[in-house]
């Protein structure tokens, strides 16, 4: 059962040729037996998922099945789940009992998905390896000695490791692509404001994004037809008509106007993905789709903006950890001043401290102008680059990742480098707009990532493209050894 896709899965469901009872019942044993060697959920909801699963084959019994009823997942644990614990990788919220639903979790039990779990992540989605997780980093399951890539590298290893068929996840910086690159699965990050992030504890709001992740690009398209619609709760929510994001899967990519940028493809790319990244162009020139020269001439600065805008906006966020209200409290204070600062010196990790210090000196008087209002005009500009290059073209199209999956420690006592790891994926989210990550290949034996961006709102299309590969080639079939 977990070789198929969700799609697979759904089609199973509702011919009977399988229940959700059994199904959720397969999931939970293969993670009981596998998730030890990959670390990728935090908390196993087997009870409330058997629950949820015998609801749904009751719901399909009595003819109220809707496209996924049945069909469990598996959330990243930023997004809020009623009773359950929701931690978002920190000793600070390891006590945590949400006490309600995230609108995106609320979504799935309404469309009948069970969940299996929560899964691991950095902490408060601050990293690119999953290694600042207070649980331990989650990993990778092509090769356990490397990293799964982060934020979202619990939500990847799930997918990757046939311990879900679909997980959500969230990308402020490339916390949804890079690990869907670095484990060899899709996964989008939808237009700014596509997907509700109520109860999807904030990082750095203007910035943070929820989407999914899934084998195919199909199954994406599937899991965004629940995840995305308009969310009052949410004042940065877009209020559009529906859409159904698998409208474009049988659209051909003949004729289709694919940027390269220029930026892209000069010196820090490994090899082996330049070489993954053109194999990749060929087929789509193949397919009939032609390619242009694009120019983004400020994406250099996208790092750099990001590293300052980011923190700037944790460092406002995570204030409401104070050990008052909730969250880890230290033992015994003194005072209220004790009381705030040992509960968050020892409640948060080291990343994190250096994010709201960061933040903090960025926002202060007198340094106001020279950081943060200096990276929000680079932002503007970077945005414009690419509202040019959408004149000229449909899709742009570059590697994911610099790399393939780095060694576990590698990089860990080197925060910049750690930092460069996202140098492809973050201009995507300074200017809001939707971005994928498909799996395109293998460099010695380690899935490399396709990146294709879209304009605003262009999801259904982004997602039609990647699945016209996805069907003239085998990349997204392929499981790692050991989880067949
Ligand atoms: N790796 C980036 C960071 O550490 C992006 C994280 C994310 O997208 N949540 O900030």
């Amino acid at each position: 059962m977990h070789e198929k896709s969700i799609a697979e899965l759904a089609a199973a469901l509702k011919e009977g040729e399988v229940s959700s009872v059994e199904l959720t019942a397969h999931y939970l044993r293969r993670i009981e037996t596998l998730d030890d060697a990959l670390n990728a959920y935090v908390t196993v909801t087997g009870e409330q998922a058997m629950e949820a699963a015998r609801a749904a084959d009751e719901a399909r019994a009595q003819g109220h099945a809707g496209p996924l009823t049945g069909v469990p997942i598996a959330h990243k644990d930023i997004f809020c789940t009623e009773g359950t614990r929701t931690s978002c990788g920190s000793k600070m919220l390891d006590n945590f009992i949400a006490p309600y639903d995230a609108t995106v979790v609320a979504r799935f039990k309404a469309a009948g998905c069970p969940i299996l779990g929560k899964t691991n992540m950095d902490e408060f989605a601050m990293g690119s390896s999953n290694e600042t997780s207070y649980y331990g980093p989650v990993k990778n399951p092509w090769d356990t000695e490397r990293v799964p890539g982060g934020s979202s590298g619990g939500s990847a290893a799930v997918v990757a490791g046939r311990l879900a068929p679909g997980a959500t996840g969230t990308d402020t910086g490339g916390s949804i692509r890079q690990p869907a690159a670095l484990n060899g699965v899709t996964g989008i990050k939808p237009t700014y404001g596509r997907v509700s992030r109520w109860g999807m504890i904030a990082f750095a709001s203007s910035l943070d994004q929820g989407g999914p992740m899934a084998r195919t690009a199909e199954d994406c398209a599937l899991m965004l037809n629940v995840m995305a619609g308009f969310d009052h709760r949410d004042s940065t929510s877009i209020q559009r008509p529906d859409e159904d994001f698998t409208r474009h899967m049988n659209t051909p990519v003949k004729g289709l106007r694919i940027g390269l940028p220029k930026q892209f493809f000069g010196e820090g790319m490994d090899a082996g993905v330049a070489r993954v990244v053109d194999e990749a162009i060929a087929h789509y020139k193949g397919l009939g789709a032609e390619f242009v020269e694009v120019d983004l001439p400020h994406s250099d600065l996208s790092v750099a903006a990001y590293y300052v805008v980011a923190p700037a906006e944790c460092s406002s966020n995570l204030a409401r950890f104070d050990g008052v209200r909730y969250g880890y409290r230290c033992e015994d204070p003194k005072d209220l001043l004790d009381l705030y600062m040992r509960s968050r010196g020892e409640g948060f990790g080291p990343e994190v401290k250096r994010r709201i210090m960061v933040g903090t000196y960025a926002l202060s008087a007198g340094y106001f102008d020279a950081y943060y209002l200096k990276a929000q005009k680079i932002r503007r500009l970077i945005a414009e680059d690419f509202a040019s290059a959408f004149k000229e073209v449909d899709v742009i199209l570059g590697p994911t990742a610099p790399s393939t999956a780095f060694r576990l420690g590698e990089k860990t006592n080197d925060p910049v480098t750690m930092y460069l790891s996202d140098i492809y994926t973050i201009a995507v989210n300074l200017a809001g707009l939707p971005a994928l990550s498909l799996p395109a290949g293998f460099s010695d034996g380690l899935p490399v990532g396709l990146q294709l961006i879209g304009n605003y709102f262009d999801e259904a299309r982004l997602l039609g493209v990647a699945h016209q590969y996805q069907v003239g080639t085998e990349w997204c079939g392929m499981a790692p050894g050991g989880f067949v």
